[in-house]
């Protein structure tokens, strides 16, 4: 997140560059997530804990991660071999509906990354990012309905079940994710600066 200097580690976006590398890694990985289904905690595990170390002691922000009670109990452990402390974990809260529309319509321009939603967020002249002036843009493979209808029955049944323990450690925020990415990013800083 730029504006605090952290570095964003996603664990969803390292599995899209093990797939574009066609690593045994990112092959395994590709047929789990189109299913919308979580891969396997061994090997999340593994990919992450190097990238940790990478960061050499600078703040981290963690996007994607844990998201089962066993990536959970090993992000403990890992943080204490490591001499680092979780702050804060952030719950966006959205009605499923919306959940869905915002999966569903979002792309983003395949030189520069920026993002964009064909309802909510359009580039400003149609079919060019506003960035860089690319004409080219990409959509996640599983971002469509059926597969996004999985992502949330895998985040009800595997991924919920770890905020009690967030919340009896006294570390949970819930912040109301309706509205612009302004106004959602506004109740996001006053709990980090908060924290
Ligand atoms: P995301 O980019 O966070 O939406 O993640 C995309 C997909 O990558 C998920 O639907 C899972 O298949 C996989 N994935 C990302 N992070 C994890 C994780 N921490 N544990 C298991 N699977 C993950």
């Amino acid at each position: 997140m730029d504006a605090y200097d952290l570095v964003q580690l996603s664990t969803g976006e390292m599995l899209r560059q093990e797939t574009k590398l066609k690593s045994k890694l990112g092959d395994e990985a590709k047929v789990l997530m189109d299913a919308g289904k979580l891969v396997p905690d061994d090997l999340i595990i593994a990919m992450i804990s190097g990238r940790i170390d990478d960061t050499k002691g600078a703040g981290v922000i963690l996007d994607g991660f844990p998201r089962t009670t066993a990536q959970a109990e090993v992000l403990d452990q890992m943080l204490v071999d490591k001499g680092m402390q979780l702050d804060r974990v952030i719950q966006i809260e959205i009605p499923e509906p919306e959940v869905i529309a915002r999966l569903t319509g979002r792309f983003s321009c395949a030189k520069c990354g920026t993002g964009y939603h064909e309802v909510f967020n359009k580039p400003k002249v149609a079919e060019i990012c506003d960035k860089c002036g690319s004409k080219e843009f990409v959509r996640r493979s599983d971002d469509n309905v059926e597969t996004a209808r999985s992502r949330l029955r895998a985040y009800h049944e595997q991924t919920a079940p770890i905020l009690p323990y967030y919340e009896a450690a006294g570390r949970l925020s819930t912040v109301d994710g309706m509205g612009g990415v302004d106004q959602v990013f506004a109740r996001i800083k006053e709990i980090v600066e908060g924290a």
